[in-house]
């Protein structure tokens, strides 16, 4: 599809023609007529089955109540949704549990990847990785470092380095990290990995098991369209599973939570990080998206995220006067879930656009973000995005 010379609007229709996932794209619900919804990516598009989900829970919760958490699976949907997402992020089954928030899950991985490092003192961050990240490891450790770039970070690898902490996809350029190389280097040194994958999840390749990864954790509200404040999720390789310790010693991460039992056993599995009772209404909505892969090649997805951004590239550079210069990687294999730009003045352009009825996301101090969801994204929208972006200068 590079080869091609993008020309006019007929060429994206041929391509959404072709996309294997245009059938996809319906099971969205449309949102506000007119307006082109780019943002990246505080919250995706809801599913239209996350609407039936609400309405069966209400159903559920009327009649079944305390029935509810077994006759309809309630309690064990952070395992069943795990398993659900396991090969959208390239991990093996039972290596997934859905449950609590992206900067809690970042705080447990990272207390359960020192506890199999204890000889060594040190957690290495990257400098402007996405706050969150950053706040957590500083606060829950005294040796953080902070470093810039895959050099810095080969340069700053030494004996003392237990773990390599990482956002995978930077939040304002989108740079990507490449997993599978950081991770053997780590290795290499004698360092675990615990990899922030928010912003790739669901949009691009994250291929954990294939890249060794240790530890990962991810939000489940941006590319993998969970709703507003859904569950995030947590990723243990399978080989560390029965050795880590879990930071969070809850009831229901005990090997019997129902026994009631006054010492505290780990389950075994990924299954001892659950802290206490699933947010019920959360995972439904998460459930219904994630449902939306079962007849979903990953592969494809990917490909088809990867084919938006170069369009998406194209068309912007074939405008003349945008004032928008790539921020982002070009190559394809080298981005996340968005395409950043930069313009000399950013936050203004972002409103002018809002105003023309484009939603992009702004990020200090002259980046424009356009969130690319493989899943909600047609082929036209991009052109019709071209169009707008030519016009609002
Ligand atoms: C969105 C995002 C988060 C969000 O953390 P929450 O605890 O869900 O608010 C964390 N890390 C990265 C890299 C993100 O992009």
């Amino acid at each position: 599809m590079s080869a091609v010379v993008v020309r006019g609007q007929a060429d994206f229709k041929a391509m959404d023609a072709a996309d294997p996932l245009a059938p996809v794209v319906k099971q969205f619900a449309v949102g506000e007529p007119g307006v082109l919804y780019f943002d990246a990516n505080s919250i995706g598009a809801m599913p239209l089955a996350a609407q039936d989900a609400l309405v069966r829970l209400g159903d559920e919760w009327r009649r079944l109540r305390r029935r509810g958490w077994s006759d309809s699976d309630w309690l064990d949907a952070p395992q069943r949704l795990g398993r659900k997402l396991a090969p959208v992020i390239g991990a093996e089954p039972g290596s997934v549990l859905v449950c609590d928030s992206t900067s809690i899950n970042l705080h447990k991985m990272l207390l359960a990847a020192l506890s199999l490092r204890p000889d060594r003192r040190t957690v290495l961050v990257e400098d402007g990785a996405f706050p969150t990240d950053n706040y957590v490891a500083e606060n829950a450790v005294a040796n953080v470092r902070r470093v810039a770039g895959p050099e810095g970070i080969a340069r700053a690898l030494n004996e003392d380095v237990a773990v390599l902490f990482l956002t995978h996809t930077d939040y304002r350029t989108a740079y990507r990290h490449d997993l599978a190389a950081l991770t053997r280097l780590a290795h290499e040194r004698g360092a675990l990995t615990l990899w922030d994958l928010s912003h790739s999840a669901g949009a691009v390749e994250t291929a954990l098991a294939a890249g060794n990864a240790d530890f990962a954790v991810g939000c489940g509200y941006k590319y993998l369209c969970g709703g507003p404040g859904s569950p995030a999720w947590l990723y243990v390789a399978p080989r560390h599973q029965d050795k880590v310790r879990p930071a969070i010693a809850g009831w229901m991460g005990h090997a019997d939570p129902m026994a009631f039992d006054a010492a505290y056993r780990p389950a075994p599995g990924v299954q001892r990080h659950l802290a206490g009772t699933p947010p019920v209404s959360g995972n439904l909505l998460m459930e219904a998206a994630l449902d939306l892969w079962t007849d979903i090649d990953p592969a494809r997805a990917f490909a088809k995220h990867s084919a938006l951004g170069d369009r998406l590239i194209e068309l912007v550079e074939s405008i003349g006067g945008s004032g928008l210069a790539l921020a982002s990687p070009r190559e394809s294999a080298r981005r996340g879930g968005f395409v950043a730009f930069r313009h000399a003045d950013a936050k203004q352009h972002a409103a002018a656009l809002e105003r023309a009825g484009v939603i992009a996301s702004y990020r200090k101090p002259d980046i424009l973000r356009f969130g690319l969801s493989p899943l909600y994204h047609r082929f036209e929208d991009i052109w019709e995005l071209g169009q707008r972006l030519g016009r609002v200068q």
